[in-house]
């Protein structure tokens, strides 16, 4: 089983824990260990955490500091093994609070404390499970859901249907749970945010190989998580779901789907599409692609039956998908060719592909509460430490390629960061060296592969324009042709339409597409009124650009979707609507924060906007925000049918 949440007792000698804490994430262990001991005088105000984000990079130390945290861990592991492995009395809310002053320079306030716990998943095991069942609330009531997708999300709901009592069938297209971790199978697949982070938060792992796993390692967690919670009997596999219609006088969903033995309708109360933004490969649009005479796929459909060995490859792209495949294949092709449109920001991160060494797996299987704490300490380096950096200081007099003085701090580490790899190719710099403010796109992760892959012989990267693919390779503006055997798309996904090609008609037969008219929205991302009983994860302004794991949001949506079913279970009513005046209200209110984020106001092109220009995609408010906005219901949001 690999979710496994056993911690062994310590009982090695002091000098064995002196090596093991060499290589230990001190601010975290610290946390653990005052935590574990119920002795808050290990938070020494010497020992705060630096907030620079150099230092973070480091692990939150300068040398002289780690020292000095080190020798206070030791003595503290020390007491914990001798004391018999026993923990301490349980922290105090004030306690936390100073935990978290602690670890945040007192930049996360008092607010955050049940965030906190729900977390480090702590004092109660699945926090955000929901205390009621079906059966007590309605008792003679039948009531039932229907879940497109079986990724994260799907399986996540799935868990949580369960665990109220209702009734559910996924709808899942493929033959394997995993969604996004099942399809990218392309080499060097892997999760750009700390898998301690991007896990269920009552389903953590102390024990992860990887702290950015590979794509194999997190289906298998997903699909482990599937078979733990018993989500597979659910599913209906190889199923695709085509249209859903909400049939006003019945109170149903009516769901056509159709599979190997041919079509059929289901009926459900309920309709939740788990079905993702980052699904739907996005072919460019650039003419020519059907006359490529050689092979040729998309980075999420990978073609494992071509054999790249020795071959002259085309990479179209150079997002996340390509930044991890391209230094993969690069050793193993005669040539590679990378066609950049836009550089990425790259932000160095040096343990990006490191296995989690023998000695850290031991810190983290042994110290009570060190991986919650580190996944608590990711939480806010990676996320709200890190929001501040994509946004607009009002008056912010800097150069165009920066929009805040956070923002402008980033972009020098990255410019530095590019510098130092490309010391001696200025040619490659640049090309390389992006013109905009970090965060305006994705930012992706490098511990340096993508900038030895560029300074190898057989790599060329072109920023040429393309401006046609051709039956031998890809034809540039300045009339080149450059011929390739292999043509591989790495240009990202459909995002911005979300849910086609399925068909979701609402009240008097509204398309919701239609109702959108290109330019998605939802309320807090999951209702979108005129549709009853029907709920998105991973809806319109629920991705995050710089901060956090989606893993997160979808335990939101999950809480919320069911806070809304607990609304409409009390009541007598059978379904429930979102009222136009909130939902109108609160997108407003995303468009006002998108305004004034990195990718509100960049010129760069991104997936995070639609064909109307807006903001579609993005949430541009902290997390804490996110979790208070889906929190609970609020009656007076929705009408009740
Ligand atoms: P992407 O970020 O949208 O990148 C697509 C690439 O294709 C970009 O370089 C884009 O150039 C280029 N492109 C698109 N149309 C083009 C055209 N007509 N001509 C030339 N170039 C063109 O897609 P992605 O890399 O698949 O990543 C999508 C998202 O998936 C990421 O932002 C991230 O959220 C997620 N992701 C995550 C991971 C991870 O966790 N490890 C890995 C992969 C992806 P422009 O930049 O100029 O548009």
């Amino acid at each position: 089983m690999v979710i496994s949440r056993s911690i062994e007792p310590i009982d090695v000698s002091d000098t064995q824990l002196e090596k093991l804490l060499e290589s230990a994430h001190l601010p975290s262990l610290l946390l653990a260990l005052a935590h574990d001991l119920g002795d808050l005088s290990i938070l020494r105000e010497d020992l705060i955490p630096d907030s620079s984000p150099a230092i973070r990079a480091l692990g939150g130390y300068a040398p002289e500091q780690a020292e000095a945290a080190r020798t206070v861990a030791l003595e503290a592991l020390k007491r914990f093994r001798d004391g018999g492995n026993r923990l301490g009395p349980d922290p105090t809310d004030d306690d936390l609070e100073r935990f978290l002053e602690h670890m945040t320079r007192g930049e996360l306030t008092p607010e955050y404390v049940p965030l906190l716990l729900e977390e480090l998943d702590y004092p109660v095991h699945d926090a955000r499970a929901p205390r009621w069942r079906k059966d007590e609330l309605a008792t003679e009531r039948e009531f039932s859901a229907v879940v497109i997708g079986a990724g994260m999300s799907g399986v996540l709901a799935g868990y949580r249907l369960k665990q109220a009592g209702i009734p559910f069938t996924i709808i899942e297209k493929n033959e394997e749970v995993g969604g996004t971790w099942y399809e990218n199978t392309y080499p060097g697949a892997r999760v750009d945010n700390s898998n301690h982070m991007y896990s269920y938060s009552f389903a953590q792992r102390p024990d992860w190989p990887y702290f950015h796993s590979t794509q194999k390692v997190l289906h298998e967690y997903f699909s482990n998580c599937a078979d733990e919670f018993g989500i597979r009997p659910h599913v209906r596999f190889n199923t695709e779901v085509l249209s859903a219609d909400w049939n006003d006088d019945r109170a149903i969903w009516e769901i056509r789907v159709e599979s190997a033995e041919g079509a059929e309708v289901l009926e459900a109360n309920a309709l939740i599409a788990a079905t993702g933004q980052l699904n739907r490969p996005k072919f460019p649009d650039i003419p020519g692609q059907s006359t490529f005479a050689g092979p040729s796929f998309h980075s999420a459909r990978w073609d494992h039956s071509v054999d790249l060995r020795g071959k002259r490859v085309a990479v179209v792209g150079s997002g996340a998908s390509s930044s991890q495949l391209a230094p993969e294949i690069a050793r193993d092709v005669s040539e590679l060719l990378i066609f950049q449109r836009t550089p990425n920001w790259y932000a160095p991160v040096p343990d990006y592909q490191d296995a989690v060494s023998p000695e850290q797996l031991w810190l983290f299987t042994h110290v009570p509460r060190y991986a919650q704490w580190y996944r608590f300490w990711v939480f806010w380096t990676s996320s709200e430490g890190a929001l501040p950096s994509a946004r607009v200081d009002e008056g912010w007099d800097g150069q165009s390629d920066s929009i805040g003085k956070a923002n402008d701090e980033v972009r020098l580490l990255f410019t530095n960061y590019l510098k130092e790899e490309l010391r001696d190719r200025p040619d490659l710099l640049e090309k390389v060296l992006p013109d905009y403010p970090p965060a305006s796109k994705r930012i992706v992760f490098d511990n340096g592969a993508w900038p030895e892959m560029l300074r190898r012989e057989n790599v060329t990267l072109i920023a040429d324009s393309i401006a046609k693919i051709t039956s031998k390779g890809v034809r540039t503006d300045d009339g080149e042709e450059h011929e390739v055997d292999v043509l591989i798309y790495a240009t990202g996904f459909d995002a911005s339409h979300f849910l086609t090609p399925i068909t979701i008609r609402g009240r008097e037969g509204i398309d919701i597409n239609e109702q959108w008219d290109g330019d998605a929205r939802a309320y807090k991302g999951v209702l979108v009124p005129n549709f009853p009983n029907f709920f998105m994860m991973y809806g319109p302004n629920t991705n995050i650009v710089v901060n956090g794991s989606i893993v997160y949001f979808s335990e939101c949506e999950m809480v919320y979707i069911l806070s809304c079913l607990e609304l409409l279970l009390r009541s007598d009513r059978r379904a429930i609507d979102c009222r136009q005046d909130s939902h109108d209200r609160y997108n407003e209110w995303i468009d006002e924060g998108n305004r004034r984020m990195a990718w509100g106001v960049a010129r760069v092109p991104s997936w995070y906007r639609n064909e109307k220009g807006r903001t579609a995609q993005n949430w541009p408010y902290t997390l804490l925000e996110y979790w208070q906005q889906t929190h609970q219901a609020d009656a007076n949001d929705f009408e009740l049918l």
